[in-house]
C-alpha cells in the first residue's frame, strides 16, 4: 500500500487496524495480532517523544487502567500484571500518567534522556490526603 499524507485522506476515511478478520483480538497477544500497515503498532511514533512514562512497580496495583487507556498499545502486561512500557512504541503522551491512581502515581513522565535507575529513587512520596 503506498503511504499518503494525512492530507491526502478524505474527511471521514477510515484506517483499519487489523488486516483479514479480526476476531478475539483481545484475547489474542500483541505478537500475535495481524496489525495493518496503517496501526501504529507497525508505524511506530516513537520517535515523537521528548518525555517517557518510568514505571515503578513498588506502588502499582495492577488495576490496568494505564494499559485500557494508552493509545499506542505501548503497555506491556501479562495475565492481568503490568510489566512495564513498550519504549519501540510510546509516544510519550502521558495519558497513563494521568489515570494512574496510585498514591503516589505508579507511572511518571522525565526527560526522554533521564537515567531510569536514579529517577526511581527520587519518586515522589505519598501525597497527604486534604480535606
Ligand atoms: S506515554 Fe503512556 S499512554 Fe502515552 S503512548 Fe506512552 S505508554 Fe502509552
Ligand atoms: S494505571 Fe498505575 S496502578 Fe494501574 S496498572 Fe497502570 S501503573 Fe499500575
Amino acid at each position: 500500500m503506498a503511504k499518503r499524507g494525512w492530507d491526502e485522506f478524505e474527511i471521514g476515511a477510515m484506517l483499519r487496524s487489523f488486516d483479514g478478520v479480526s476476531n478475539d483480538i483481545a484475547t489474542t497477544q500483541q505478537e500475535d495480532r495481524n496489525y495493518s500497515q496503517s496501526n501504529s503498532f507497525v508505524a511506530s511514533v516513537a520517535d515523537w517523544r521528548i518525555a517517557k512514562p518510568v514505571f515503578n512497580k513498588d506502588f502499582c496495583i495492577d488495576c490496568q487502567f494505564c494499559w485500557i487507556y494508552c493509545p499506542d498499545m505501548s503497555i506491556i502486561a501479562r495475565d492481568k500484571k503490568m510489566i512495564g512500557v513498550d519504549m519501540d512504541h510510546c509516544k510519550g503522551c502521558g495519558i497513563c500518567v494521568e489515570v494512574c491512581p496510585t498514591n503516589p502515581k505508579s507511572l511518571l513522565m522525565f526527560p526522554e534522556q533521564a537515567d531510569e535507575e536514579a529517577v526511581l529513587t527520587q519518586w515522589p512520596a505519598k501525597d497527604k490526603e486534604t480535606k
